[in-house]
């Protein structure tokens, strides 16, 4: 069963992610040919600052030395076609940006067709989608096709035009920062690389604008928001290399990837395994019929760079469909129409609500702990007819049990995740609980 909406069931999550507002973010930027440097990730990242504030883009020059690794050269693409000897286009990276393998060096000359077949991508399995393939480290050709135009390619020669460049130029990211009443920060990681390919780079890109808009304009938050849009592994390596002091700061951190969908949620931990993002996502996917957990492994996207052994970041990665398992997955069918407007939506409210959890989860220590305080006298006690609840909040009623759970729990130790997960009841009504008592002065909230 695909269920695509999910409610905001934790009080405070942003609201926002409004359906068809996400797609057309997708839509618009679909056309783009992006790649880990260049024009189309810079046109990108423009447009994402044309629809947050405080958006700002960083250049980092080719050569720069980011750990191991070094910033590459700059890509530009003018054209590329394979075209047969009387000039006619068969092939044309104006038609399909994926059908030039992304990094080719520049190229021109007639080459007999068994040369050209060594620079040919195609899937034999999937014969009408057209692959796409990076050669970022390993200087070379090569063009993507269907298995059809392959098969259509039966002249004994061609002619190749590939009018790219490669030069130092520079690395281009762009980060926002929502600040909150404490410094302590939530990172969110978007890769922002992949030219026409809606699922894998768009979803995440289109969500994480609408997040970032809504936490803007909302109301103040406890915990400060930062949302990194990077090419991926380079721009991920470099954005930590260059951010050596923020990194301490960050509590929560989830790379967002392949989110628009309709399969349920796939979360996949974070190298901690148990870290409070960890949980939040559970807690939440625990609602989703079919939605999956899977464990950290040093692969896939940039929560492998997050999560090194020297970060150690508890930096989760949230997806529908998994990288790597599903039949569109970098192929011209991860398109347009593979994303939903309610998938997008509601994968935005699955973050909207750990967003809510993260703003809300805290220890609590009683006032009271000398055996229970007495909750009749300042109405939080209350049995009417059986119904064992207290109107705490009018129209808000509190289960009686959940009341006393905090009550026990609120030792400094357990946070109302723990509690709501001891005591069995929603994390909301913990959360009311907590408030109910608050007010009526029996526990005070912890400083982090
Ligand atoms: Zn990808």
């Amino acid at each position: 069963m695909t269920l695509c909406a999910f409610p905001l069931i934790i009080p405070g999550a942003p609201t926002g992610g409004k359906p068809d507002q996400l797609h057309d973010h997708a839509r618009r930027l679909f056309p783009i040919c992006r790649s880990i440097t260049g024009e189309g990730i810079r046109q990108t990242l423009s447009y994402i600052g044309q629809h947050i504030a405080n958006f700002h883009i960083h250049h980092v020059g080719s050569g720069t030395q980011v750990f191991d690794w070094q910033v590459p050269l700059e890509w530009a693409v003018r054209k590329a076609r394979i075209c047969r000897t009387n000039g006619e286009t068969v092939i044309d990276f104006a038609h399909c940006n994926l059908h030039l393998v992304q990094y080719s060096a520049p190229f021109q000359g007639r080459v007999t067709r068994a040369v050209l077949e060594q620079h040919l991508h195609s899937l034999p399995e999937q014969p009408d989608l057209i692959p796409y393939r990076t050669s970022y480290y390993t200087e070379g050709w090569g063009f993507c096709v269907s298995e059809h135009q392959r098969a259509a390619l039966t002249e004994p020669e061609y002619d190749i035009d590939i009018d790219t460049e490669l030069r130092p130029g520079v690395l281009s990211y762009g980060e926002v920062l929502v600040p909150g009443d404490q410094p302590d920060e939530v990172l969110f990681s978007i890769h922002c690389c992949h030219p026409s390919l809606a699922n894998d780079n768009l979803s995440s890109i289109a969500i994480a604008i609408e997040l970032a808009r809504a936490l803007q304009s909302g109301p103040a938050r406890r915990l400060s928001y930062r949302f990194v849009f990077i090419p991926g592994t380079i721009g991920a390596i470099t954005w930590l290399a260059m951010n050596r002091d923020t990194v301490e700061r960050i509590r929560h951190g989830l790379v967002l990837s392949c989110l628009g969908d309709e399969a349920p949620p796939t979360y996949k931990q974070s190298r901690r395994t148990n870290a409070p993002v960890d949980r939040y996502a559970a807690y939440l996917l625990a609602r989703w019929p079919g939605a999956q957990i899977v464990p950290f492994e040093p692969y896939g996207y940039d929560e492998r760079q997050y999560c090194s052994p020297g970060f150690n970041l508890p930096v989760g990665c949230l997806m529908r469909s998994r990288n790597g398992t599903f039949a569109q997955y970098h192929t011209s069918a991860d398109n347009l129409d593979f994303i939903t407007p309610a998938a997008l939506a509601g994968s935005y409210r699955i973050i909207a609500n750990m967003i809510g959890m993260m703003e809300a989860d805290t220890t609590l220590t009683s006032l009271n702990p000398f055996c229970e305080p007495q909750l009749g006298r300042r109405g939080l006690y209350k049995v009417i007819g059986g119904t064992n609840t207290t109107d705490a909040e009018p129209g808000h009623a509190i289960d009686q049990m959940t009341l006393l759970w905090v009550l026990n729990l609120a030792d400094g130790a357990h946070s109302l995740l723990d509690i709501a997960e001891r005591s069995g009841k929603p994390f909301a009504a913990v959360m009311a609980a907590a408030q109910a008592l608050d007010k009526a002065g029996l526990v005070r909230a912890n400083p982090d």
